[in-house]
């Protein structure tokens, strides 16, 4: 007998057909799909619960390939500042001033948020470029992220610099251990973290995710090699998939020293100012690039997102979450891509509502290797899907256009199911695994004990002068 059946929906596969079972149904038997399939002369399986999709869509909950522990619990400070002035203040909350609860408590919210937006599997680099001295904060921010549900791949690997970095590590008391961390305690901490916190938890892999790889301007051409070399071993050695941040020129300096680094197993993101040769390089070799249509780097320079589908290269949509100024809502990312593409080149045939879909199901699990498991709707893989509640007047009348309908007008707010691993984790918007009441008065205390630490006046990072003028 089923776990779960699902009957009478609009059934989205995102299968290598497209197809679309309406009205179908879908049944989940342990953690896995067990049926799928149209309603019209099925002989339905017998369910210990069956759900009635009044032709609601169920379609394969989000991948979100890349945001940042900790972001969460920082979200909007410093905003204004900018530049070296929000880097700095992030990397001291994270590297000086935070403990073991502010990681677990950000990892529970941040999947929290992911959940209840639909996204069913995330990816997160520890830190903002990442925090590497000790596995704690890892080990933590991993804990707290499956505590909600959430399939979970989260990653460190050397952050950028300078190096050394000051880090401290809190004792019970409050009182606190500091040490300097050099690149090879980074490497070491990285190795440790892959060979020890993968399997402490079911739906979570912990992989390589250093700040960026490439050529890094503040290190010599011998010490990036051996950086991008060292991180790539630690991959290969774990059968880990790789992600990191890249701009232009650094896929040219991989190609020229590590060409063996550029496979589908690495995702690169943001990936902008790329040069003509490093999508070609891209092209030839799979590696694949992680877009965050709403990332500081693509304002400050762009993605050229539609340049490099159209040479073969593979890409994912992602939502660099949550700090300073964006959610984990992948929907508006889906949106977003669409309409920067579309208004760049004047041209609103760009990106059909299809490809972008694709773009945050199927490509991220391919990119991390996890294709096999989930991305799609397909009988024998896991149960990690979503219901959108379309009985709603944005989003009425629902029937034709489906995957139209939900990228152009539904938004995280309008899922209303979602299954991970053949579990209920939110129904009817209340989280399953938690109790998001405590969880939401947590996280204020960690941020308040966190800011507290730092020294700073709140007001200095919150309060924008030119909070209504043209420019901050
Ligand atoms: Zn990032």
């Amino acid at each position: 007998m089923l776990n779960l059946l699902l009957i009478n929906g609009i059934i989205i596969t995102a299968d290598p057909c497209h197809t679309i079972h309406d009205p179908g149904y879908i049944g989940v038997e342990g953690d896995k799909i067990a049926c799928i399939g149209k309603m019209a002369g099925t002989v339905l399986p017998q369910a210990r619960r069956v759900i009635d999709l009044k032709g609601c869509p169920v379609l394969p909950g989000l991948i979100d390939g890349h945001g940042h522990a900790g972001h969460c619990l920082t979200k909007t400070l410093a905003e204004h500042l900018g530049g070296d002035d929000w880097e700095n203040l992030v990397e001291s909350i994270y590297y000086r001033y935070s403990d073991e609860d502010f990681w677990y408590t950000e990892g529970a919210l941040a999947a929290a948020e992911r959940l209840k937006f639909g996204v069913t599997t995330g990816v997160s680099m520890v830190g903002n470029t990442p925090r590497i001295d000790r596995l704690w904060p890892i080990a933590a921010s991993l804990a707290g992220s499956v505590s909600a549900g959430i399939r979970q791949l989260t990653g460190i690997g050397a952050a950028n610099g300078p190096w050394p970095k000051t880090c401290r590590t809190y004792r019970p008391d409050g009182s606190y251990e500091e040490y300097a961390v050099t690149p090879q305690m980074a490497w070491a901490a990285t190795e440790e973290a892959v060979r020890t916190l993968n399997g402490c938890h079911p739906r979570q892999m912990c992989i390589v995710a250093p700040g960026r790889m490439g050529y890094r301007q503040w290190e010599s051409v011998e010490d990036n090699i051996a950086h991008n070399q060292e991180m790539l071993r630690i991959a290969q050695q774990y059968n880990v998939p790789i992600h990191t941040h890249a701009y232009g020129g650094d896929v040219q300096f991989l190609y020229d020293h590590t060409p063996e680094a550029l496979t589908p197993r690495l995702s690169l993101t943001h990936s902008t100012g790329y040069s003509e040769a490093e999508i070609d390089i891209l092209a030839r070799t799979g590696a694949y690039v992680f877009h965050g249509p709403t990332t500081h780097a693509h304002i400050n320079r762009r993605c050229q997102v539609v340049e490099m589908l159209e040479r073969g290269v593979n890409m994912a949509v992602i939502t660099d979450g949550t700090s300073p100024d964006r959610s984990f809502d992948l929907w508006r990312d889906m949106k977003n891509v669409q309409l920067l593409q579309r208004a760049h080149f004047h041209d609103a045939s760009l990106l059909p509502c299809g490809k972008v879909l694709e773009m945050v199901t199927i490509e991220p699990a391919r990119a991390l290797g996890i294709d096999h498991l989930v991305g799609s709707l397909e009988v024998g893989k896991k149960a990690d899907f979503i219901r959108v509640n379309t009985r709603q007047p944005h989003l009425a009348p629902f029937g034709i256009m489906p995957i139209q309908r939900l990228v152009y007008h539904a938004m995280g707010q309008d899922v209303d199911l979602v299954v991970v691993n053949g579990e209920i984790m939110m129904e009817g918007r209340t989280l399953t695994q938690l109790d998001e009441e405590a969880l939401l008065d947590r996280a204020a205390e960690a941020f308040a004990r966190t800011m507290a630490r730092t020294g700073r006046q709140l007001s200095d990072l919150c309060d924008n002068p030119n909070l209504y003028a043209l420019r901050q």
